[in-house]
């Protein structure tokens, strides 16, 4: 089937022999890819080779896998259906009609066809977790700091980090495990091998440190505390609900301990995460002018008529959107109200899940609190498609692991589970999600 997954096939060799030695993966198009050409989905870069690659792929190559292509995604990672491309909508291959998940949509929609047994996303605020949830398979969004973000075409700097799409938990450890490490070309990374008893250790003359996630993935939940975030499940749809429950009870045959927690900051997250998002997006599109960036419309005139032709021909719709919201939120007499207060909410949704880990070791909720939309349906919407957000982006604002992994169906159409783990959790996430398989 061709559900429109890529919107460049085109190989890019190994470069090395590891843990991915023969393994094909799916890169997402806004991962830049040397001599490659890398759109991030939109129009303004339709026609952009990247110099160099990211970091991510040179790890992946020295590990022994191939790229076979660049996935497409939402126009600058901005959406949760993959219905904002410039190179047109993503199918969703295990439900017809319905939308894969954004942004990473094409990323999981590659792996779900079973081109590829591991893609890579990027997850700003879900897009990694929700395409996973959403096609039936399994994605990670790492902790803050863990993945090299160089070479990432940048939407909300504080809030993204690159992530795997897998058919397997183990899949996706194994992928993670391999592009994770410090990277001197992105100061925000860290060395985290204290936080794992699974390090093999730092290998500074390797590609990446080996922390031993896929060793993780062994099921064992015997020890484990899990809290049911009940704030994500009041309003979600009553079928994510029950399939949800199910796989929770299947945790709690497997030995885990189930409890109920609150945290009441988290409703302020959608709000705070769109301001935030679309603050940094405003500053980070900016350098997209057709001169130093980007298509060029080619308009002559003074700066300002040049400028706005090329921005309005090179950018969709909900890019110019996020853009006037961000520049509104960050400007002199409403920063205070907006931008300002957002970032108090993320101090706050901190502030909730450090203290509750002091109680349970992993968090779950439905990834999303709906199953796939059909296609069409949200694109006018913005308001709902924002609101789909509600139980990945507290993750975000809090810099946390996170992994959806698949938990069953609601009439017909996959339902994702979502563990949240304190920083460096990254093995307990694993493990729990690996026990649903
Ligand atoms: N749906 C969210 C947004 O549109 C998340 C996107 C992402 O993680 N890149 O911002």
């Amino acid at each position: 089937m061709d559900s429109n997954a890529y919107v460049t096939r085109e190989r890019i060799d190994a470069d090395g022999s590891g843990a991915l030695a023969d393994r094909e993966v799916a890169v997402k198009d806004n991962i830049s890819t040397a001599g490659v050409r890398t759109t991030a989905g939109s129009t303004m870069l339709a026609e952009y080779v990247p110099p160099y690659s990211a970091t991510v792929v040179e790890r992946l190559r020295a590990a022994g896998a191939a790229i076979v292509g660049k996935t497409n995604m939402d126009e600058f990672g901005m959406g949760t259906t993959t219905e904002t491309s410039a190179f047109g909508a993503v199918e969703n291959p295990v439900a017809e009609g319905h939308v894969p998940g954004g942004s990473s949509g094409g990323s999981a929609a590659a792996v779900a066809d079973g081109d590829v047994p591991i893609a890579l996303g990027s997850d700003t605020g879900g897009s990694v977790r929700c395409p996973a949830a959403f096609t039936g398979t399994v994605g990670i969004k790492p902790t803050y700091g863990l993945v090299s973000r160089y070479g990432l075409i940048a939407y909300a700097n504080s809030l993204e980090q690159i992530g795997p799409i897998a058919e397997s938990v183990e899949d996706a450890a194994l992928a993670l495990d391999v592009i994770a490490g410090p990277d001197d070309r992105d100061a925000t990374t860290r060395d985290a091998s204290d936080h794992y008893d699974t390090a093999t250790g730092a290998d500074p003359a390797g590609p990446a440190p080996a922390y031993g996630f896929a060793d993780a993935a062994d099921g064992s939940v015997a020890n484990l505390t899990i809290g049911v975030v009940t704030d994500l499940l009041d309003g979600a749809d009553a079928g994510v609900v029950g399939t949800f429950e199910d796989a929770i009870d299947c945790l709690s045959d497997a030995g885990a301990t189930i409890r109920e927690v609150e945290l009441p900051s988290l409703e302020h997250a959608v709000a705070a995460y769109y301001v935030i998002a679309m603050s940094e997006a405003s500053s980070n599109l900016a350098r997209f002018d057709g001169v130093r960036f980007g298509h060029d419309a080619g308009k002559s005139g003074n700066w300002n008529e040049s400028f706005g032709a090329t921005r309005a021909e090179g950018f969709g719709e909900e890019v110019i959107r996020r853009i006037l919201l961000g520049t509104y939120a960050l400007s002199a007499g409403y920063h205070d109200k907006y931008y300002k207060q957002a970032q108090e909410a993320r101090a706050w949704i901190k502030q909730d899940f450090d203290a509750v880990f002091d109680e349970v070791d992993v968090l779950a909720s439905p990834t999303m609190p709906v199953p796939p939309m059909e296609r069409g349906e949200s694109l006018d919407d913005p308001l709902t498609m924002y609101l789909a957000d509600a139980n990945t982006t507290p993750v975000n604002l809090a810099n946390l692991p996170a992994i959806s992994v698949p938990a069953g169906e609601t009439d017909g159409l996959p339902v994702g589970a979502q563990f949240v783990g304190p920083a460096f959790g990254e093995p307990t996430i694993v493990r729990v999600a690996s026990a649903l398989e």
